[in-house]
């Protein structure tokens, strides 16, 4: 028996004749959502699971495999309907067991704190040379082959303090991640290190995806951590000509096949359109990706764990996909897409968890006028529970590739300001994820499934 349990089904469905209006209705309902996720929730159990069992899952890793069969069995265990697993062709890129910088000024070697971005080249050994630092491609153009030719480039723009919106101020910064590798090559450097992608001050590197211009030639690129980009463009200042070594061990590999998991809940009326709630089941190789994304993994199984476990009848399937390749390919969200399209299965709307797990503070939509205006009708039913941010906005990486006219694409926005000190680095552990948080932004995530399936245009 479920001893917190407030509302059985039978008591659901009374509430839902008794004359009350819709809004008394689903007030109620959601209320139950909140109620059993945070008593009945598995979420955060999962989680630990996921981060301390398996751990870092790289695409193409033996633990990226491991956590698809710990998915699918998981599905399985709670009895949803239809689990399977979809295959996914993924690239397989390993860091290897070489990493390190260091820079040498007055005869005295300073280690820097580095990790390879992923789908860097390795080096054949280590490379040295003098450093110059710019703080945007503009800056680099300008300098030019002449003083940029042999040097290691170091891109040390901050993510934008000022800006509330720390996904914001991350998308102002990461393009010297994606691409300054290749723009440095341009002008004949040897290597780059770009400063981590945080507001922290710490001596954490953060890695994440970046991408070779094809025609240029390939340079090893590391993220240096915020204190030690700090420390080497004061030593910069008074050593211009100090030398700094890198060495890494990456390597690329043939793609192999993984896949997406997907598991669901049978709708009584319209089996055959499709409710989507997912996150990805990929991390970064460092750290445990307990925020990015196993947060919204567990958070969207809890979903139809707490929908299935209260008997909310929905009209529609609701199905819960684990993609996989989100880190560095997006081949799950576009192979997943690519298969809707080709055996026409109507998808109604899709939810995507990817932002951590923090408290939930509302989604961002991606629709037409009529699913956004309906969309922010719902506020004042989430309003007790401070989940207040109704706007338009992207969506998610995995289930963009869904997009057409008449989907509604959702992204739950949990609070930002902490998500980039942890992102992508080995303190994205289970230990930084908080089980209250988690639990409601599972819950609130249900809630909104609930509202599409029972009061949708
Ligand atoms: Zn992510």
């Amino acid at each position: 028996m479920k001893k917190y349990l407030l509302l059985t089904l039978g008591g659901l469905l009374a509430v839902a004749s008794s004359g009350q209006t819709e809004f008394q209705t689903d007030s109620t309902i959601i209320r139950s959502i909140y109620s059993e996720v945070l008593a009945n929730g598995e979420c955060y159990g999962n989680l630990r699971v996921l981060c301390k069992d398996i751990g870092a899952r790289l695409s193409g890793s033996p633990e990226a495999d491991q956590a698809i069969a710990w998915g699918k069995d998981l599905l399985e265990s709670y009895g949803f309907e239809n689990v399977h697993t979809e295959e996914v062709l993924v690239p397989h890129w390993t860091r290897g067991s070489t990493e390190y910088g260091y820079y040498e000024s007055g005869g005295v070697k300073y280690t820097t704190n580095v990790t390879a971005l992923g789908g860097s080249v390795g080096c054949q050994g280590e490379i040295s040379g003098q450093v110059i630092e710019v703080k945007n491609f503009e800056e680099l153009e300008v300098l030019g082959r002449e003083k940029v030719q042999g040097k290691i480039v170091l891109f040390n723009r901050p993510m934008d303090p000022l800006l509330i919106n720390t996904g914001a101020a991350y998308g102002g910064a990461n393009n010297q991640r994606g691409r300054g590798a290749s723009e440095a090559a341009k002008y004949g450097a040897i290597g780059a290190l770009v400063r981590s992608l945080t507001h922290a001050l710490d001596t954490f590197p953060h890695t994440g995806g970046m991408y070779y211009e094809e025609g240029i030639g390939k340079i090893p690129a590391l993220a240096i951590s915020t204190v030690h980009a700090s420390e080497l463009s004061h030593a910069l200042e008074k050593d211009p000509n100090l030398t700094y070594t890198m060495n890494l061990s990456c390597k690329l590999y043939d793609d192999v096949i993984q896949a997406n998991v997907i598991g669901e809940i049978r709708g009584t009326e319209l089996p055959d359109e499709y409710i989507v709630v997912g996150g990805h089941l990929d991390s970064w190789d460092i750290g445990e990706g307990a925020h990015d994304d196993g947060a919204g993994i567990v958070q969207s199984i809890e979903v139809l764990r707490a929908i299935k476990a209260l008997g909310i009848p929905l009209k529609r399937t609701l199905r819960v996909v684990l993609f996989i390749n989100e880190e560095n390919g997006n081949n799950g969200g576009k192979t997943y897409a690519a298969n809707v399209e080709e055996f026409g299965l109507k998808h109604y709307a899709a939810i995507e968890s990817d932002a951590g797990g923090f408290s939930p503070r509302g989604f961002r939509i991606e629709g037409n006028d009529e699913q956004y205006e309906l969309f922010q009708s719902w506020e004042n039913l989430f309003e007790p529970y401070s989940v207040h941010q109704f706007r338009r906005g992207f969506s998610g990486v995995d289930i963009r590739p869904l997009k057409n006219d008449t989907i509604a694409l959702f992204g739950l926005i949990p609070d930002g300001q902490r998500y980039f000190d942890y992102h992508h680095s080995n303190q994205d552990i289970f230990e930084n994820v908080n089980r209250r948080e988690l639990e409601l932004g599972a819950a609130t995530i249900a809630s909104l499934v609930y509202l599409l399936d029972a009061r949708g245009w």
